[in-house]
C-alpha cells in the first residue's frame, strides 16, 4: 500500500483513551479481542507438507480416522486369549487346551472355528483376538506344562486368578470410529498429532501458509554487525542491533517468517520510509514488529509516524516492567493491502522479548491460525522473598529449577518427585542481556502484590 496516500487527521488515534496506561491484564485482555477477531475472519491461503515438515505448523483440515482404531479387538498383554467365563471361580486352576497361535499382525484364519469353553490361543501383544475370546490371561498369570500332546489340557491358570470380560484387550474402535475428527484445524502440530496423522496412514498434512512478520529496528545508535567494517568500527557510544535479531528468533520460534529490515533512524524519513518498506505490498508482510522509539523522548517518533499513516492505537502503554512503553495498533486497509497489525515494541532488549512473548506471541499465533496460543504460565514455588514496588507488574528474570529431584522423606527411586522451584536472577534492569540468557523464566510479580513470600506458589512466564 502507498501509505502516504493515506489522508490522516491530525495524529486521531493516539486519544486520551488509547494512550491511558493499561494494567498488564488489560492489555492482555485488548491484544486477546483482536486475536480472536482475527480468527473469526481468518481465511488463509493452505499447502499440503510432509509429515516430516509438519512439526510446527497449523493444521488446516481435520485429521481423521481412516477407520476404527483400534482396527480390530487388540491383545494389550502377552498370554492366552481365553473365554473369561473359563476362569471364574476356579479356585483350583482348571486347565485350558492350547489350540493355536497368533502373532501380531497374523489374523485367525477364516476357516478355523471360534474358541469355545475350555480352549486358549496363545497371543502376543498387538494380536488380534482370535472369535471367540473374550480376555488375555497374561503370560505371568499361567503356567504351561511342557512335553504334552497338542490336544491335552495343558495351561494351568495361577490358581484364585480370576478375569473379567475384555481384560488385556483394546476392543475395536475404542479409542475411535471411523470417520471422527481426531485433530481439528487451528492446532498447532507437535509429535503426538503426527503421531495420529502417521496412524491414520497419511504421509502429508494440509496445513496453513506461515505468517510473514516484518521486523524494523529503530534507534540512531544502533549499528547493524554485519555492515560494520574496519574502515567504520562500531564506537565506544553506539550499540549492536540486537532486537531484530532476538526478535526473528522468536519470530521464527513461533512459526513464522521473519522478515528483518534495514535499521531505521530517529528521523521522521528514515522512520516513515523504514515503516513503508514494511508494509509494502511486495513483502506481504502479516505483521509489523517495531522495536524503540515508542518511550516519552524527542526522539520517539514512532507513534508519531504511524498516526500519520492513520493507525488505530489500541494501547500505548502498559504498567509492566521490562516494557512499559508498549504501543499495540492496526493500519487501515488500503486498496493494496488488508489492514496490518503492529507491535512498537520497547527497545531495551529484555522489553522486547518480554513484550513479545506476552502480546506478540498471541496475536502471531492467531494470524497462523492457532486456537489456543497464549502465553506460556505456570506455578512454580519460590524458593526466596521477593520485593517489588507496587504500581507495576513486574517479569523478573527467574531460574526455573525443573530437574527431577526426589521430594524431602523419599529415598531414591521412590517416584515421589519434589515440585519444580523458581529463583529470581541478579540482574541490571531491561538492557541486562547476558543475566536474560541464564534465565529459563520469567518469575511475574503482580502490581498489586509487593511482597511474594518464599514457600508459596508464584506465576512463571515460560520461554
Ligand atoms: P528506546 O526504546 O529506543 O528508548 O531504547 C531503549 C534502550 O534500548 C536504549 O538503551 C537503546 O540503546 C536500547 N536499544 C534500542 N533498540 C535496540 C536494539 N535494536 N538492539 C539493542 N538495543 C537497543
Ligand atoms: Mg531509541
Amino acid at each position: 500500500m502507498n501509505a502516504t496516500n493515506q489522508k490522516p487527521a491530525a495524529s486521531p488515534a493516539l486519544s486520551s483513551a488509547s494512550s491511558a496506561a493499561l494494567s498488564f491484564v488489560q492489555a492482555l485482555a485488548a491484544v486477546t479481542a483482536q486475536a480472536s477477531l482475527v480468527l473469526q475472519q481468518f481465511s488463509p491461503a493452505s499447502e499440503m507438507v510432509s509429515l516430516a515438515d509438519a512439526l510446527g505448523r497449523v493444521l488446516a483440515a481435520p485429521i481423521r480416522a481412516d477407520r476404527d482404531q483400534p482396527p480390530f479387538d487388540r491383545a494389550t498383554r502377552d498370554g492366552y486369549a481365553v473365554r473369561a467365563e473359563d476362569l471364574q471361580g476356579v479356585a483350583t486352576g482348571s486347565p485350558l487346551r492350547i489350540v493355536g497361535q497368533i502373532r501380531a499382525g497374523e489374523s485367525w484364519p477364516a476357516h478355523r472355528p471360534a474358541l469355545v469353553t475350555g480352549e486358549a490361543v496363545e497371543i502376543v501383544t498387538g494380536a488380534p483376538l482370535p472369535p471367540g475370546a473374550n480376555a488375555v490371561l497374561m503370560i505371568e498369570h499361567a503356567e504351561e506344562a511342557a512335553g504334552t500332546s497338542a490336544d491335552s489340557a495343558n495351561l494351568r491358570p495361577v490358581a484364585g486368578r480370576t478375569l473379567l470380560p475384555g481384560a488385556n484387550i483394546v476392543p475395536r474402535a475404542s479409542e475411535a470410529h471411523a470417520g471422527d475428527t481426531l485433530v481439528a484445524p487451528g492446532t498447532r502440530l507437535g509429535a503426538p498429532h503426527i503421531a495420529v496423522a502417521a496412524s491414520c496412514g497419511l504421509s502429508s498434512l494440509s496445513v496453513y501458509a506461515r505468517p510473514r512478520v516484518a521486523i524494523l529496528a529503530t534507534g540512531d545508535e544502533l549499528v547493524e554487525s554485519e555492515l560494520e567494517s574496519e574502515a567504520a568500527p562500531i564506537a565506544a557510544h553506539q550499540i549492536y542491533n540486537s532486537n531484530s535479531h532476538s526478535t526473528a528468533a522468536l519470530v521464527a520460534q513461533s512459526g513464522a517468517i521473519p522478515l528483518r529490515l534495514p535499521i531505521a533512524r530517529d528521523q521522521r524519513e528514515s522512520l516513515a520510509s523504514g515503516i513503508r518498506a514494511a508494509l509494502h505490498p511486495d513483502r506481504s508482510a502479516d505483521l509489523l514488529l517495531l522495536s524503540g522509539g515508542v518511550s516519552m523522548g524527542k526522539y520517539d517518533l514512532v507513534k508519531e509516524i504511524l498516526a500519520d499513516l492513520g493507525a488505530e492505537f489500541f494501547f500505548t502503554e502498559v504498567r509492566i516492567q521490562p516494557g512499559k512503553p508498549l504501543v499495540f495498533g492496526r493500519i487501515p486497509a488500503s486498496d493494496a493491502s488488508p489492514a496490518r497489525y503492529f507491535f512498537g515494541l520497547p527497545g531495551n532488549p529484555l522489553s522486547t522479548m518480554v513484550t513479545f512473548a506476552l502480546f506478540a506471541y498471541p496475536l502471531l499465533t492467531a494470524l497462523a491460525g492457532e486456537r489456543e496460543g497464549q502465553p506460556f504460565f505456570a506455578m512454580a514455588r519460590l524458593t526466596g522473598d521477593v520485593r517489588h514496588a507496587a504500581g507495576l507488574t513486574r517479569f523478573l528474570p527467574a531460574w526455573l529449577d525443573r530437574a527431577p529431584k526426589h521430594a524431602p522423606g523419599f529415598s531414591s527411586g521412590s517416584a515421589q518427585l519434589a515440585e519444580p522451584t523458581v529463583t529470581p536472577i541478579s540482574w541490571h534492569g531491561s538492557g541486562d542481556v547476558a543475566a536474560n540468557a541464564r534465565a529459563n523464566c520469567y518469575l511475574v510479580a503482580p502490581e498489586d502484590q509487593p511482597i511474594l513470600s518464599a514457600g508459596t506458589y508464584v506465576r512463571i512466564l515460560l520461554r
